[in-house]
């Protein structure tokens, strides 16, 4: 079973090693774990629904608690202090596009608002209701889930939009087609959920973001229903696929979804190497992006993170071997991993590869034993539960994500982590940061940093933290002239540094747009436009 207040399948852990453990430790300083709520004492807090009986909405308080938050850092507080703040008055399971239609209709009717509800995966407090007076409808889409249509000869797969990562890849690869699409929520987010915060995957180089594989679909909007149809391409004017991708449900919900999928790859491989110093590994990244190699990833990390994964990776024997190896061939304490990846075809993959090595020679980059990749690949949807495990020991986990051109990609990463670090000095409680880019393009590159630091025993004085930390860097990254978010959404969370990328006259249109799609303002207000919390 899903748990309620964490990430992921309750069967699973995933233990830090001791020496992971007292790293973080000595990095941050010792903790405890703040007392988490119990289920029932949050159930037994939630206020009747004011919504009427509906025969597709279920108002007990369990279902309206399980889908009250995302996975956002301030929902993480909410749901483990029971703190909730608002929560759904009912959560409504249509099973096709009918059903939304007339689920929107009566909300409109009864002045409810609704949010759309994929996985519940967000990061920006993107399925969070606002306590605004209204009674709010959270609208799951997980009984449209499952493979419509597909056209093998044209590669193109219609999935109900509430169809999660595995479900698409299941169906898939039952035919020797793939997606590729692996956010690293993929094990729960959804194809709509990925179409409204224009999800990018680890392999996003290879297989194009959610953006280049969302070929078209259907939107159920209060005013009214959007086709978009399939066309490889067309000049038709404005593209409105570009006006649904990043919608996160404020002008309606995506109900189908066509894909464009691909033939299972014969092979896929995860080669690592370790470059003596971030220069070298920055250099090495913008060459292999450069080159337009068929790469499917390119994952770099600072020193701070090749520090940390490793630390976390435990078997303190095997890594001091490692560290020997790769220091005697001049990848020093200043090392930075940089994780390939290569899928396709034996023949092209060969010569790809034959490519990157020249380039690797280069930059003097010392290429690490198979079991590195190999070890990614077990456990690239594991990380995430690594949150649970570092709550349990007093610590929160946080990621935030941004990208720019490569003349920017130095200052970005030199300065993110460290304001980060600085963040909490004034608390005299100490933070580690670290960053790595991925999704790279020729142009420029994402970067993520990720933030590790104590929980307080008080959970508005967590948050507190969490704001400053998150406010800190936010401002930075706008400040170094990068997205606000290059995958994860805009939210709640962002809302207010939209304007510094979109402009004035681009939130009045946004705005005009939400009005046209949704004339009286029912669709998940608060979050992309800051208009109602
Ligand atoms: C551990 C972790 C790792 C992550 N890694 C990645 C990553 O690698 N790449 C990445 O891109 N993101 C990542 N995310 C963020 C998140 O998974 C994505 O934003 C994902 O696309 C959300 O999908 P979902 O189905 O869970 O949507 P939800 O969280 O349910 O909803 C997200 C937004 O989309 C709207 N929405 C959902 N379904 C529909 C619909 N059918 N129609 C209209 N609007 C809808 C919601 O109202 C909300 O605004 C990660 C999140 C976590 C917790």
């Amino acid at each position: 079973m899903r748990r309620w207040n964490g990430w992921g399948d309750e069967l699973i852990g995933d233990d830090l090693s001791a020496g992971g453990a007292g790293a973080i430790e000595r990095v941050v300083g010792p903790a405890s774990p703040p007392r988490d709520a119990t289920l029932t004492d949050v159930l037994a807090g939630v206020p009747a629904s004011r919504l009427p009986r509906h025969r597709l909405v279920v108002d007990d308080a369990e279902t309206r608690v399980r889908h009250a938050r995302g996975q956002s850092f301030p929902d993480w507080v909410a749901l483990r202090s029971g703190r909730l703040g608002a929560v759904p008055d009912g959560v409504a399971f249509p099973n096709d596009r009918a059903e939304v239609r007339d689920l929107l209709a009566w909300a409109e009717a009864l002045g409810a608002r609704v949010v759309p509800y994929g996985g519940g995966t967000s990061v920006v407090g993107g399925v969070t209701p606002a306590t605004d007076g209204s009674p709010w409808l959270t609208v799951s889409l997980a009984h449209t889930a499952g493979l419509r249509t597909i056209d093998t000869g044209s590669l193109l797969a219609t999935f109900g939009a509430g169809t999660a990562g595995p479900d698409v890849e299941a169906a898939l690869r039952a035919r020797d087609l793939t997606l590729g699409h692996y956010p690293q929520s993929w094990e729960l987010s959804t194809v709509g959920g990925w179409v409204a915060t224009r999800s990018a995957g680890q392999q996003s180089l290879g297989y194009g973001g959610i953006e280049a594989l969302f070929a078209g679909g259907t939107v159920e909007a209060p005013a009214g229903t959007l086709e978009m149809p399939s066309h490889p391409a067309s000049a038709a004017g404005p593209d409105l696929r570009q006006v649904i991708l990043g919608s996160e449900g404020r002008l309606g919900i995506l109900t189908a979804a066509v894909l464009r999928v691909a033939p299972l790859p014969s092979r896929e491989t995860f080669p690592t190497f370790f470059l003596p110093d971030w220069e070298r590994a920055l250099g090495f990244t913008r060459a292999l992006a450069r080159a337009r190699l068929p790469l499917a990833m390119v994952r770099t990390s600072t020193p701070a993170e090749t520090w940390t994964n490793l630390v976390l990776a435990g078997h303190e024997r095997t890594l001091a071997a490692l560290r020997r190896y790769l220091t005697a061939r001049g990848a020093g304490p200043g090392r930075c991993m940089v994780l390939l990846g290569l899928v396709g075809q034996r023949r092209v993959m060969a010569a790809t590869f034959a490519e990157v090595l020249a380039i690797a020679h280069a930059f003097d980059a010392v290429r690490a034993p198979a079991t590195f990749g190999r070890q990614w690949q077990r456990s690239r949807f594991r990380t995430p539960y690594l949150r649970n495990t570092l709550w349990a020991a007093g610590y929160g986990i946080d990621t935030l994500e941004t990208a720019v051109a490569w003349d920017r990609v130095p200052a970005i990463a030199a300065s993110l982590a460290p304001v980060i670090r600085r963040g909490l000095a004034g608390d005299d409680e100490r933070v580690h940061a670290f960053t790595h880019l991925s999704h790279v393009y020729p142009t420029g590159s994402s970067l993520y940093t990720t933030f590790v630091f104590r929980l307080a025993h008080d959970p508005d004085v967590t948050l507190e933290r969490w704001r400053r930390l998150k406010a800190t860097a936010s401002v930075a990254i706008v400040r170094l002239g990068g997205t606000i978010s290059h995958q994860h959404g805009v939210g709640s969370d962002h809302a207010g540094y939209l304007v510094a990328e979109k402009g004035e006259l681009g939130m009045a249109a946004l705005g005009d747009l939400a009005r046209r799609f949704d004339p009286a303002g029912i669709m998940h207000p608060g979050v992309l436009l800051s208009d109602a919390r």
